[in-house]
């Protein structure tokens, strides 16, 4: 409980910090369509309404996600700037990738059920969020709850799966051979038409761990927010071959800038960093570990290494005013004596602890419960308890190995808890935004594909055609990626929403569009699921948020249901089909 100050019970929060956190928060948007009350009248908590009428199409607000991630089974599909998640490299880079990884997922699968003795090299491609559901709104991310294909109880299962990727590889390779894939993940091989889909050249991370970015920009503004404590450091060559084949480009680029600001590619393994003791090797466990059990644990990390940074700076200004003050009482004092955070100073706990409360201060209004406690329980779980405590274990663990990679005397105590950490699993699990950017790829294929009839569209269609075929459905995947906003995270679902939320990662925004006129003082609703799904499929899918819709939507389907069992079990009555033109024509 010693962090009590970084978890307050919903009901003692301050409000009037809360609201004022919000009302920054609304105004930082530019556009003051909309506020935060912080009790809806049903009781459903904070809400964001309209403060004037918003016609349909219009967009209600665009907002920055405080953090975001890439989904890692969609690592394979998409190459995109590990920040604002801007698909980079060339259109002919993007398809070598998806066919490099799509190959190497394929070559796992297929050699698993053979590799079985070894037991059975951690789970390929299923890797994410194999520990409770994850709570991507939209994202139809079904995970399912953890531990079970284990022991190997679906060998018929893995035999079969191994077979069907078997097959699948094959017929990739019938179409583009391994060379070729290599030589468009290179950027040897142009095809016709690419040009027309201009991407950023991707910029690797300074330190060379693998993750690339739209530009130096985007790479220093995540360095800054959260990446300097959580880099793993430089890539063994093998893991860092995907991004690093399509970073080649950009790599001599990046290392002359390298060269020139001092920084070496390699960096020191441990360092001190705003205060805080960062051990990289350590780091590279604790990302293994939430890759192969739950990847929420590494936006949980991005959370609190920028806040530990916002701490950090919060106590260094805190202190140079405080020194420019005591030097303001004496006269001609010189220039500053107190050397720049180079030496670990003493802070007063009090000191420390208002920092870090700064720091905090983007989660403290927006966190529930802690993740453990907020999960729903799969059907198939025989103990409640259990399987909590499994959950609770899980996130100690991994709490374990980011404690060891980083190393805070002034606000670790307090900020590098399992309370706070589960909380901050928690929060996502129940508010996080699923946001999809549709790829150029897609477009290239759409292209070619609306050319005119003829001997040139055959020539380009030669070229294209193998590609299209190896990639299959995959051609079209988008990068898939779970974020956090601070605004978009106060509304409330509805089966039946009043607006829609469209990534737009041009400027890694998200947008809010009304779907239909919303009108001053009314509620806005987001849906966190499929809206397309009948009644009982949305409850239950609506459980992974911890609770029962009663929409307007919700109501009347359950009227219908209770309607159509009293008439005896009949044809269901004008109600429902009736209610579902309705919406349907609303939409
Ligand atoms: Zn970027
Ligand atoms: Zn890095
Ligand atoms: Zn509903």
């Amino acid at each position: 409980m010693s962090a009590s100050y970084l978890l307050p019970q919903p009901d003692s929060v301050e409000e009037e910090g809360a609201r004022a956190y919000y009302s920054e928060v609304v105004a930082a948007l530019g556009a003051p369509t909309v506020e935060v009350r912080l009790a809806t009248e049903d009781g459903k908590g904070k809400g964001v309404f309209a403060t004037k009428d918003i016609p349909e199409g219009e967009t209600v607000f665009t907002e920055v996600p405080l953090v975001s991630l890439q989904h890692i089974e969609n690592r394979g599909s998409a190459l995109v700037c590990y920040r604002c998640l801007r698909f980079v490299g060339t259109v002919e880079q993007q398809i070598g990738h998806k066919l490099h990884c799509l190959v190497e997922d394929l070559k796992a699968t297929s050699t698993h059920h053979q590799a079985d003795g070894d037991g059975g090299a951690g789970g390929s491609g299923a890797a994410a969020g194999a520990a409770g559901p994850s709570g991507a709104a939209g994202a139809g991310g079904d995970q399912e709850g953890d531990g079970e294909s284990q022991d190997g109880v679906d060998v018929d299962l893995d035999l079969e799966e191994a077979l069907k990727a078997g097959e699948r590889l094959e017929q990739v390779y019938s179409h583009v051979t391994p060379e070729r894939i290599e030589a468009l993940r290179s950027g040897s091989e142009a095809l016709p038409l690419a040009d027309d889909f201009q991407l950023p050249p991707p910029v690797p991370c300074r330190r060379r761990c693998g993750e690339v970015f739209c530009g130096e920009a985007c790479e220093a503004a995540a360095w800054e927010q959260f990446h300097c404590l959580l880099c793993i450091g430089p890539a063994p060559a093998e893991a860092a071959g995907a991004a690093a084949g399509a970073a080649a480009g950009a790599a001599a680029a990046a290392e002359q800038q390298g060269a020139e600001a001092g920084v070496q590619g390699g960096g020191e393994e441990v360092e001190v960093l705003h205060g805080v003791r960062v051990d990289r090797r350590s780091l590279a466990t604790f990302v293994e570990h939430a890759k192969e059990t739950n990847e929420i644990f590494i936006l949980a990390a991005q959370v609190l290494a920028s806040t530990l940074i916002r701490a950090a700076r919060a106590l260094e200004s805190g202190e140079s005013a405080a020194t420019t003050a005591a030097a303001g009482s004496l006269a001609d004092a010189g220039p500053s004596t107190s050397p720049p955070s180079q030496q670990p100073q003493q802070h007063t706990p009090q000191a420390c602890q208002a920092a870090l409360q700064a720091g905090w201060r983007p989660y403290v209004y927006g966190w529930k419960r802690v993740w453990w406690e907020a999960v729903a329980v799969p059907e198939d779980v025989d103990s409640e308890e259990e399987f909590r405590e499994q959950l609770r274990a899980l996130a100690a663990d991994s709490l374990e190995l980011l404690t060891a990679a980083l190393h805070d005397p002034r606000f670790g105590a307090d900020l590098l808890t399992l309370e706070v950490y589960g909380s901050v699993v928690g929060l996502f699990e129940l508010n996080n935004l699923g946001l999809s950017v549709c790829s150029p790829v897609e477009d290239f294929f759409l292209a070619v594909d609306e050319q005119e009839e003829g001997p040139d569209k055959a020539a380009v269609c030669k070229l294209t055609g193998p590609l299209l075929d190896a990639l299959d459905a995959e051609y079209a995947t988008p990068c898939e990626a779970t974020a956090f906003l601070a605004l978009q995270s106060c509304i409330n679902h509805s089966c039946d929403p009043n607006c829609t939320a469209a990534c737009d990662s041009g400027d890694r925004t998200a947008t809010l569009l009304a779907q239909r006129d919303i009108a001053a003082g009314e509620e806005i609703t987001l849906s966190y699921i499929d809206v397309s799904l009948p009644y009982k499929r949305r409850q239950a899918e609506l459980r992974d948020y911890g609770f029962v819709c009663k929409c307007e939507r919700c109501t009347a389907d359950l009227a219908a249901a209770r309607a159509k069992k009293a008439a005896g079990g009949g044809k269901a009555g004008g109600g429902v089909g009736a209610l579902r033109a309705k919406i349907g024509k609303r939409r």
